[in-house]
């Protein structure tokens, strides 16, 4: 049967950092590059990344979303997106020969990935964008903190802004639709701009999502007046572009979504983990880049999956260790609470 947790929720939504590598250097995230980088024979090849996530897609994982440090530092990711595409297409490989209700262990029957994403930051999307979309890849989400040339330099450390730019209209060119824009809102640095977002978003008829900012952060510099809350930034925005929620239930999804009362196109997405919690919904697990699957974004534990591989599992022994992992998810995240502990990891390492 499906993955399921000790709390009853149902994991569909697998997120794989491929590289610990980034380019930009985040103030929120990554800002001097540290900690250490992790060694290269502990990094997952394509072949096991493409082995663990056949595995999961047996198990009813759905979504798979390729992620980093920078996933585009990874070379010839081409290849690595080829061989997952596959899993779209449904494989006898996977059918499960006698009933689910016999061999639980096995995976369910007729599994297929329906949605193969990327987060970038979109620095050699330019480029790459048709090729990543011919080898299978289905949609891009793409940060963007800032319009402006200069605070973008100041918040990324790179002064990027314009190849950004370029990226996000050669994903829309390469039809790596829905495209979404992320931004993490962070007191003083890019509050002033959500309008400017707004408008960005309807001009381009892009999916734009704001991003609470989480105490993730390598330099432990994050505090909770740092943090502009998902209310706030609604009201900011509807102040001068009124909104209206698309859905009233936001199902497995992280995001609130919102369209333009007036019917324009785009559409508006708050993140909002830190003051709305929604981890009774969680539906993701995620796999570092040297094979530790992660249950939470916060997890202060890690589970050595690479090292199973490695060690010769069988397939059903594998199985049998993730979802006992699995069990293991928390029911929700801390941060809120006075004795939160910061994640094991930065989310460069963790994978947004
Ligand atoms: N390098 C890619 C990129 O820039 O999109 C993928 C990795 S990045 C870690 C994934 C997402 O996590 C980005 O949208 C980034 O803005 C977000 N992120 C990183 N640190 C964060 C934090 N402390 N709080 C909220 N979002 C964060």
């Amino acid at each position: 049967m499906f993955l399921r947790d000790a709390h009853n929720r149902t994991i569909r939504d697998l997120r794989i950092s491929i590289t610990d590598r980034c380019n930009f250097r985040c103030f929120y995230c990554l800002p001097n590059g540290e900690p250490p980088l992790a060694r290269k024979e502990t990094i997952l090849t394509f072949e096991e990344i493409e082995y663990i996530s056949e595995i999961f897609v047996g198990l009813g994982i759905e979504k798979i979303r390729l992620t980093g440090g920078e996933p585009m530092l990874r070379r010839n990711i081409e290849n690595l997106i080829e061989k997952l595409a596959r899993l779209k297409v449904q494989s006898s490989k996977f059918k499960v020969q006698s009933s689910e209700d016999e061999n639980p262990q096995s995976a369910i029957r007729n599994p297929q990935l329906k949605d193969l994403a990327l987060t970038t930051n979109g620095f050699s999307l330019p480029q790459r964008a048709e090729s990543l979309k011919k080898a299978g890849l289905d949609r891009v989400t793409i940060s963007l903190d800032s319009l402006k040339k200069a605070n973008f330099q100041q918040i990324t450390g790179v002064d990027k802004l314009d190849e950004v730019l370029q990226a996000i209209e050669a994903a829309q060119r390469a039809r790596l639709n829905p495209i979404k824009i992320n931004a993490v809102v962070v007191r003083g640095r890019n509050d002033d701009e959500l309008v400017d977002f707004a408008r960005f978003a309807r001009e381009n008829d892009l999916k734009m999502r704001f991003i609470e900012f989480m105490p993730l952060d390598a330099a432990h510099g994050w505090s909770r007046e740092m943090v502009v809350s998902g209310r706030e930034i609604f009201d900011k925005i509807n102040a001068v572009l009124p909104l209206k929620l698309k859905e009233t239930s936001r199902g497995n999804e992280t995001a609130w979504k919102y369209e333009f009362a007036d019917g324009a196109a785009g559409e508006i997405g708050i993140i909002a983990p830190v003051t709305q919690m929604f981890c009774g919904a969680c539906s993701r697990i995620r796999l570092t880049a040297d094979g530790q699957i992660r249950t939470c974004l916060f997890s202060t534990t890690e589970h050595n999956l690479r090292d199973v591989v490695r060690g010769g599992a069988s397939r059903e022994e594998i199985i049998e260790y993730i979802r006992a992992v699995v069990l293991k998810k928390e029911p929700r995240h801390y941060i809120n609470d006075k004795k939160f502990a910061p994640a094991s990891r930065s989310m460069s390492f963790i994978g947004g």
